[in-house]
């Protein structure tokens, strides 16, 4: 049976009757079959969801207490849907029982959050003004194919605990782990209309999500360019927006760093998910007296990656998710060498004939970078790294600051000074000093976001179920 719409609380065909396959990364093979939602289907569910809100006047259902149930039926699935995941996704079948652990945790961390407003004491003492956070009403979500179940997770947990309805367009490569989550909103008793899940391209479902008069607030996380487009289409109306875009996200090593714990957290922030995460480690920035002892250290490292396909035990790393973010990888890898740096590592795919039909590519570390290269300027969603040598902390910040992105920034230093120099002066929505990433490339309790051109707005913590309500100011007069 193939994968359905989620629209009212049914899985239901598209109105147009067309469907699509959904293909493995990892070997071409086809994983399932899945409804091609369109225009229509994409109304439908707004005015579902534009619906559940007023019956939910009402009949006030206690969301908090339905979410809890999810989590807990999120936490029994989860070899299920990692299992799902792999398939359609490609990375390892560790990092997908990740990623469902992290959506398990986010929803319930937003069950257990309301927004709170405040009472304000105003010069003219016979009234009483009160401010209030009111939902926004229907917010359209937009997902891309890196963490399709965590990044679509934090829109609906969010959206959901603020009394909004959400229509969510998964990628279209990624959407047989979302659906299947929905089996789980809907036995938990969510009332239908409140989450409704619409497949099918960017341009048409998506865009509908944005231009829809009855969508108050769009959710988008993928591409600095689509993200540019939605700002645009979402001005007509002066839609709320959140956009979570892209990032290249430089990591710093002084002289004085814990060099193995440096090491490691290049290694984990560069090569999880193939390097397809917005918060990956994209440049690196060495202090110049270190950079030989850091470069050996992380070769061996990296040499040691298995890269094949993510349902096999032993795989460390899985395939890049398309034939065509490959190509994106190995342009820009190819263009930096052949523009003169150093081609350390990898840089090519697997001579494995086992992998030849999937979408692999092999870890790769280039040194001597030009910083106007390609794979410096523009962001790499994939598994390179460029390494840079640098002489001092200041020449070190203003190579990570030379960037039209702005999303993410890391310092490893035993130099308390130095860590909060970076800390201040790095243009960065996260700055992490001496640590690794958490779990989902994040934590789930603080605000995450862009500077710049990766983004406007910030999800999770309080500040991502803020960014679902509006604010109301009430004064009372006497
Ligand atoms: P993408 O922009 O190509 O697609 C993302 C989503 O937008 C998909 O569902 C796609 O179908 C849809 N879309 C495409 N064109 C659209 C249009 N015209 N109107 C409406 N929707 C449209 O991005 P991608 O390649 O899927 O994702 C990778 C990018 O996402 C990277 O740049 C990465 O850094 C970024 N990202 C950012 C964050 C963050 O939190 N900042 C998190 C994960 C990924």
């Amino acid at each position: 049976m193939p994968f359905k719409l989620f629209i009212n609380g049914e899985f239901t065909d598209s109105s147009g009757g067309e469907e699509y396959e959904v293909t493995n990364p990892a070997n071409g093979n086809v994983v399932d079959r899945v409804a091609r939602g369109n225009v229509e289907d994409a109304r439908a569910a707004i005015d579902f969801g534009a619906d559940a809100l007023k019956k939910e006047k009402s009949s006030k259902t206690n969301i908090a207490r339905i979410l809890n149930i999810v989590s807990g039926l999120i936490r029994d699935h989860e070899t299920e849907l990692a299992t799902l995941m792999t398939l359609e996704q490609g990375k390892t079948l560790v990092e997908s029982r990740g990623e469902i652990k992290f959506f398990a945790h986010t929803i319930e961390y937003y069950a257990g959050l309301k927004a709170r407003g405040s009472q304000v004491q105003i010069s003219d003492p016979t009234k009483l003004a009160v401010v209030e956070k009111e939902p926004v009403g229907v917010v359209g979500a937009i997902v891309p194919w890196n963490n399709p179940v965590l990044l679509m997770g934090a829109k609906v947990a969010a959206s959901l605990a603020a009394g909004n309805a959400i229509v969510v367009k998964p990628a279209s490569t990624t959407p047989l782990s979302t659906l299947k989550s929905m089996e789980l909103f809907k036995q938990a008793g969510l009332p239908s209309g409140l989450l409704n899940v619409v497949t099918g391209s960017g341009p048409v479902v998506g865009e509908e999500l944005v231009k829809n008069p009855k969508t108050r607030k769009v959710s988008f996380t993928g591409e600095t360019a689509t993200g540019k487009r939605i700002m645009a289409l979402a001005s007509a109306q002066l839609k709320r927006i959140t956009l979570e875009l892209g990032g290249s996200n430089p990591l710093i090593v002084c002289d004085d760093a814990d060099l193995d714990a440096a090491v490691n957290a290049t290694l984990n922030g560069r090569f999880r998910n193939a390097g397809q995460g917005c918060m990956c480690v994209k440049r690196t920035y060495v202090f110049e007296s270190i950079a030989p002892r850091f470069v050996s250290k992380l070769k061996e490292r990296v040499a040691a990656i298995k890269v094949g396909d993510g349902m096999k035990s032993d795989t460390t790393m899985g395939p890049v998710h398309s034939m065509i973010q490959r190509e994106k990888v190995e342009l820009q890898v190819n263009e930096t060498v052949s523009g003169g740096a150093t081609l350390l590592l990898g840089g090519r795919e697997p001579d494995d004939s086992e992998l030849k039909a999937g979408s692999f590519y092999m870890p790769t570390l280039v040194t001597d970078v030009d910083r106007t290269s390609k794979l410096v300027a523009e962001e790499c969603f994939g598994p390179a790294l460029p390494i840079m040598s640098v002489n001092d902390l200041d020449e070190a910040i203003e190579g990570a600051n030379s960037s039209i992105y702005g999303l993410g920034a890391s310092i490893w230093t035993k130099d308390l000074g130095r860590a909060k120099k970076a800390a201040f002066e790095l243009e960065a929505g996260t700055v992490l000093v001496n640590s690794l990433y958490g779990a989902g490339g994040w934590e789930i309790e603080v605000p995450m976001g862009g500077f710049k051109e990766s983004g406007v707005g910030r999800e999770y913590g309080i500040e991502g179920l803020e960014s679902y309500t509006e604010t109301k100011t009430v004064i009372f007069g006497s």
